[in-house]
């Protein structure tokens, strides 16, 4: 569904990416792993439009394709942050706005669709994950899993093409780690289309249809996890994989 060209982007005189091509089938699930400032969260970032790259492409089966360097369109911007939707490593959830609230917000006031309807689908999103009975409460009323949760459902109700995970579940209570990671299990197998940065290397091993290894601002090795979480062929690879898994 996407392929990323010669992303390049630098941070004043930090050099973060170094020409990231990266391609993701649809229903592929692709973990992002590698150390820590190797670039990953501004791979991802970049797939969204949270962060606008010096160069290279971005296309989506079906549009848009978004050139970066010649000047990418507002339009094309916008393209391209409708087609995914991101999880956050602290939820970003609104802390004045119920559950319910933050899960509607973006379908009825960014897509401008119907509130009942919004609310409809919010409210059967909130059943899965297990929240239906938290709809009106405060995010500061639920525990890390269960906001984490709401930033789930609250990407789901967007419909994207595509969902992207930012370290989901690295600022979680390690009891709490195991009920996100399910819920994240169920939609791969639902077949949803995702990009995860994750350092939980045994879970990108389980639920990867690719896992693509960065260090220093470029993939050293991508390939199935069998492949590159079990017997890399990079040297740096084989380190990394070995102090973590
Ligand atoms: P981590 O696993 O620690 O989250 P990462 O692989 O996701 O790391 P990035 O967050 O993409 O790495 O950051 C890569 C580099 O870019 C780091 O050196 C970081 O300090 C720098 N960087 C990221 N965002 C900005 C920014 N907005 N301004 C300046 N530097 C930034």
């Amino acid at each position: 569904v996407l392929k990323v060209e010669g992303l390049r982007k630098s941070f004043g005189d930090n050099e973060v990416l170094r020409s990231i091509d990266l391609s993701v089938a649809q229903g592929g699930v692709v973990a992002l792993v590698g150390p820590s400032g190797s670039g990953k969260t501004t791979v991802l970032r970049s797939l969204n439009g949270l962060e606008i790259p010096d160069a290279g492409r971005i296309t989506f089966d079906g549009g848009p394709v978004v050139n970066f360097g010649s000047g990418a369109s507002k339009r094309e911007l916008a393209a391209l942050r409708d087609r995914s939707a991101m999880v956050f490593q602290h939820y970003n959830l609104f802390p004045h706005k119920t559950v319910l609230e933050n899960v509607i917000e973006g379908p009825v006031q960014v897509q401008r669709r119907p509130k009942a309807e919004a609310i409809r689908e919010a409210e059967e999103l909130l059943g899965r994950v297990g929240l239906a009975e938290k709809k009106d409460q405060y995010p500061h009323e639920l525990s890390g899993g269960q906001q984490q949760r709401v930033g789930i459902v609250r990407a789901l109700a967007l419909r994207p093409t595509l969902l992207l995970f930012d370290e989901p579940t690295s600022a979680l209570d390690p009891e709490l780690v195991g009920e996100v990671l399910s819920v994240i299990k169920e939609l791969a197998d639902e077949g949803w289309t995702m990009v995860l940065v994750t350092h939980e290397l045994a879970f990108a091993r389980e639920v990867a249809t690719e896992v693509v290894f960065m260090d220093g601002g470029v993939v050293v090795e991508h390939g199935p996890p069998e492949t590159v979480l079990r017997d890399p062929r990079e040297e740096r690879t084989r380190r990394f994989v070995h102090r973590l898994l």
